[in-house]
Formats: C-alpha cells, structure tokens, sequence
C-alpha cells in the first residue's frame, strides 16, 4: 500500500496568490503546495481522497493514468470543485466514476455540479455515481474496505479513511471525539491537517496537531493542509518530534508488505 500526497496546501494554495511572504517566494520546492489532495494505491486500485481545484495538475505531474474511486471527506470548495476533471478517466475507462462521501457532502455535490445530475444531463458532462456512507460501518470502495472515521471542523462533519487498519487520512478537523479515536490508536501511518501556529476555529493548529498525535501515537505522522503561515518547510520540519514531519507535494510512501 502507498500514499502520495497530491496536494499538501490549504485552501489558497501556496504561493498564495498577491503574497510576498517568505514562504511564498520561496524557491524551495518543498513550499509549493496544491490544494490537500492524496492517491492511495491498493490492491492495483488506485483511490483518491478529494478533488480540489488543483484535479487535473496534479493528475499530469503524477502521470495518473487510471483512477478507481474518489472519496470525499466533505464538501468545502477546495476538496471537490475538480470534479468535472474526472471526464478523461470516464472516456478511458469507460464507465462512471465512484465517489464516496457522507449524505451531506453528497448532496452538496449534487446542487454545486447541477448539470452533472439533472435528468437531461449536458452532453459531455463527467459521468458519477455518487454513493453515501454509512460513518458507522467499514465499507467496500470498489471492492476495498475502508473505514470511516468521523472528525468535526467548525460545526460540519469530515470523514477521515482507514485503509487495513494501518494507514489514516483525516483532514480539516478541528477535533475528533474520544470514541472515534480509538478507531486510529496506535496506528502505523496518520496523515493529520495542521494550519498554521495560531487558533483557528475550523482547523487544527500545530500545537493542537502536535498533541492529538501525541495522544494517538501513531508510529509516523505526516501533517498536511498546511497554510503559508506555517513557515518555511525544511525549518519546522527541524522543530518538530523525530516521528512528526510536514508533508510535501509529490511525496510517496510505501508501507512494507507483512
Ligand atoms: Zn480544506
Ligand atoms: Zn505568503
Ligand atoms: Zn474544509
């Protein structure tokens, strides 16, 4: 199983549009950061987790060539306004693309891409079956299960993904309840958002992060979703706890077979 991690900014992406911080006219490559996205390779699937702004250059500069299933972890513009970007796969594949989410997120989908769904769709338009899950139960992303596991952001609800009890995706939350997290105790791999150093009120910030890892105690935890107010890359990765790293666009990793 491996992740690769599409995109790793927040919202505005980095270099932020207009900006002259330090962080954005950096020409390190490790500051450049498209909108939160990852691919999950499992079982020959390939299976993405949200689909940003950022879809179709982070489908090229990761040489894409088949996609699988997408699951949405909720419904904020930067996670699934890529989605009209799935119609190359629908023409190679041939058939409707899966996208997983929970009821809300779905429905959201459903009146942001109107031409998408209406009864007498416009010709041409990306071809997806929108299919909800239950928060409670594992279940089968095209034939892979996966468990959700449900986080809060502001007042809405996220799901994170739990692919064989070893790998956890969660992003954009503020907080995750004590019973939902003993689904992630312990775990080998966990990807977590974490802002920037101030409070915010939708969103995790390093301290914040820092400490839920540190209750969760996971083996490796890589931080995503991150804000130009965060700092240069290779200078916070040299501040933060040996098992504790900032992730970067385009990083891979591979979980050894067992
Ligand atoms: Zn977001
Ligand atoms: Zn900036
Ligand atoms: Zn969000």
């Amino acid at each position: 199983m491996k992740i690769t991690f599409f995109g790793t900014g927040t919202s505005q992406g980095i270099p932020v549009v207009g900006c002259s911080c330090a962080v954005c006219t950096s020409s390190s490559f490790y500051d450049s950061r498209l909108r939160t996205s990852a691919l999950i390779e499992v079982e020959n699937q390939n299976i993405l987790i949200d689909i940003g702004p950022d879809f179709r250059q982070q489908a090229l500069q990761n040489q894409l060539t088949t996609l699988n299933a997408i699951l949405i972890t909720h419904q904020h513009n930067d996670h699934v306004i890529g989605l009209d970007d799935v119609r190359p796969f629908n023409f190679i594949q041939k058939k409707s693309m899966p996208v997983y989410g929970l009821v809300g997120a779905l429905e959201d989908i459903k009146a942001r891409f109107s031409y998408i769904f209406s009864d007498s769709p416009y010709p041409g338009s990306p071809k997806i079956e929108l299919i909800p899950i239950n928060r409670y139960d594992i279940f089968s992303c095209n034939g892979i299960p996966v468990q959700p596991i449900l986080a809060e952001h502001g007042g809405m609800p996220v799901l994170g993904y739990i692919f064989q009890n070893r790998l956890a995706y969660l992003t954009d939350v503020k907080s995750i309840d004590s019973q939902e997290l003993k689904k992630i105790s312990g775990i080998e791999l966990l990807v977590l958002n974490a802002l920037h150093h101030e409070k915010h009120h939708s969103h995790l910030n390093l301290q914040e992060a820092v400490e839920l890892i540190q209750v969760i105690k996971p083996d490796h935890a890589y931080l995503t979703h991150l804000s130009h107010r965060m700092g240069i890359h290779l200078e916070i990765e040299k501040q933060l706890p040996t098992s504790i790293h900032l992730a970067y666009d385009g990083l891979t990793i591979e979980l050894a077979e067992r």
